[in-house]
């Protein structure tokens, strides 16, 4: 058999990882990127250069062994790729997906010259191997070795949140013994997975597969549970937990603050993703949540939320017979975008616009009450801002109307602050980010922990995985002197 492509690549050259054609693909919420089969793996695991201090690693946020996984690769030791990779992160066949390697690991390979805003294309696509390595353990049914410490069995701890931080800090608890409820607010578990990122991204049956490992572990998720509505974290700890691990996210938006901004058909990304992906609204009427799709869709943002929800928005317009008409405006150049490559590139190919250093000023609307028109600013970019980023100056009187009948906004989002409002003693910062000690996350409460978005504000999935790795960490450690 003809291999698809040439995987033969001089070190330099990076193997090009295969995808639906865009044409076919943003007609449907199918999966985009199609991924290395076994040939293209190894050939781009061979341009790894086995340096002797690798600087990969350094820039995974939970530290995972690449050259050593990549190694295993080149043997054919795939199961043995895949136990490395687990060592650290319970989800490849996730992180894989939708980690931003770009400004992580590829960014810190050798590869990469110094300098670089993001990682130059001929660093190694570690993160298509994660994920060939991900689906392989899937596809095999490969776990790792439950390690029950019979200390920690009479012991039972509630987790607030089924998001990644909630997900990871519940499988390292059980993986030792550890009874582990999670309380989730909506009827589904997965939390951005599962409302924010669209399945072209990251198809449900992969993160159904990996929850259903925590459920192989034997912990308990119960869904439609709001802690801090339905019950309290002290009634938690009535109920005979020791520990609680708050993983709430930020599920709140950020909106502009401009007039107009409350007519129909101004949505938040939010609102927006969660009709989308959590509702099904784009095979309305088999489930039951439509969603309202303008004509001509403007999208407020530059980061991964702004690319999904117009590439969602994208997609809707064509099943239901529209020309595909979204245009992203963003007040920075494409440069500055928080978004990760790949899905930037993505976007512009599926026919998605961009209009770069644009301010929106006021949202104007007809006699019913609807959006029409959006007036905008002109910007330039002015000196760096806290975040290292040129900021963008606003030009007086460079007014300019775009012609809009939906909007979406997706300009950040902020703490979920259900809880935390009604929980004395929590202490919180300015943003509503709950304050932890760095090295245990544990909060102001004693045996309360958090991790994830609720505590570094708006990060990556890796990031939270991370910080609920430490937290689980330390958790043990207390309940192993109780
Ligand atoms: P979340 O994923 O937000 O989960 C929190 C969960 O807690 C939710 O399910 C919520 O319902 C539940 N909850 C909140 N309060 C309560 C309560 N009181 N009681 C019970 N349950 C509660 N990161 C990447 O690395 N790569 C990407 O490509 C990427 N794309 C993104 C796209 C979008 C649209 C968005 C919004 C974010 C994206 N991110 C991406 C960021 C990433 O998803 C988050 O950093 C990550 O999900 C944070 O995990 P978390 O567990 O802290 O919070
Ligand atoms: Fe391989 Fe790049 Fe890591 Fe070096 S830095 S070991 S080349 S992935």
């Amino acid at each position: 058999m003809q291999p698809e492509q040439d995987v033969r690549p001089s070190r330099k050259e990076a193997v090009k990882v295969r995808e639906i054609d865009a044409k076919a693909r943003s007609a449907s919420f199918e999966e985009v990127v199609v991924g290395y089969n076994e040939e293209e793996a190894l050939a781009e695991a061979s341009r790894c250069i086995q340096c002797k201090n690798p600087a990969c690693t350094t820039g995974c946020p939970v530290g995972i062994d690449i050259k050593k996984f990549i190694h295993q690769i080149t043997q054919k030791d795939y199961k043995g790729a895949y136990f490395t990779i687990r060592q650290k992160n319970d989800f490849p066949a996730i992180c894989g997906r939708v980690c931003p390697a770009e400004y992580q690991c590829r960014k810190a390979c050798v590869f990469t010259k110094k300098g670089e805003p993001f990682a130059s294309e001929k660093a190694i696509n570690i993160h298509f191997l994660e994920r060939s390595i991900g689906d392989y353990g899937i596809r095999h049914n490969l776990e790792i070795p439950v390690n029950k410490d019979s200390r920690l069995s009479g012991f039972k701890v509630a987790i607030v949140g089924s998001g990644p931080a909630g997900v990871c800090c519940a499988g390292e608890l059980a993986r030792q013994g550890v009874k582990v409820t999670i309380f989730e607010a909506l009827h589904m578990p997965g939390g951005v997975l599962r409302y924010g990122i669209p399945p072209f991204r990251l198809p449900r049956v992969i993160l159904d597969f990996e929850l259903n490992y925590l459920k192989r572990l034997g912990v308990e998720i119960i869904p439609n549970y709001i802690v801090g509505k339905t019950k309290g974290l002290d009634e938690l700890f009535d109920e005979g937990y020791s520990a609680v691990f708050l993983g709430l996210g930020a599920g709140v938006p950020s909106f502009l603050g401009i007039p107009g901004e409350n007519l129909c058909n101004v949505y938040s990304a939010n609102e927006f993703l969660t009709r989308v992906n959590l509702m099904s609204a784009f095979k309305f009427p088999e489930f039951h949540t439509p969603v309202n799709i303008g004509k001509a869709v403007v999208v407020i943002g530059g980061g991964n939320t702004a690319m999904d929800a117009a590439r969602a928005a994208l997609r809707i317009q064509k099943m239901q017979g529209l020309e595909p008409n979204i245009t992203i405006l963003y007040r920075r150049t494409e440069v500055e975008m928080p978004a990760r490559r790949l899905e930037i590139e993505h976007a512009r190919e599926e026919g998605v616009k961009f209009r770069f250093l644009v301010q929106p000023e006021a949202f104007l609307g007809d006699d019913s009450g609807f959006v029409t028109s959006l007036r905008c600013l002109e910007c330039r970019l002015g000196e760096p801002d806290s975040s290292g980023r040129r900021r963008p100056v606003a030009i007086a009187g460079s007014d300019f109307i775009v012609d809009t009948d939906m909007a979406v906004i997706a300009i950040g989002l902020l703490a979920n602050q259900v809880l935390t409002k009604v929980t004395p003693g929590l202490k919180t910062d300015k943003w509503s980010d709950v304050i932890v000690d760095k090295d245990t996350m544990e909060t102001s409460i004693p045996r309360v922990y958090a991790g994830g978005d609720i505590v570094g504000g708006e990060g990556t999935v890796i990031e939270a995985m991370g910080m609920a790795k430490k937290a689980a960490r330390a958790i043990i450690e207390r309940l192993l002197k109780q």
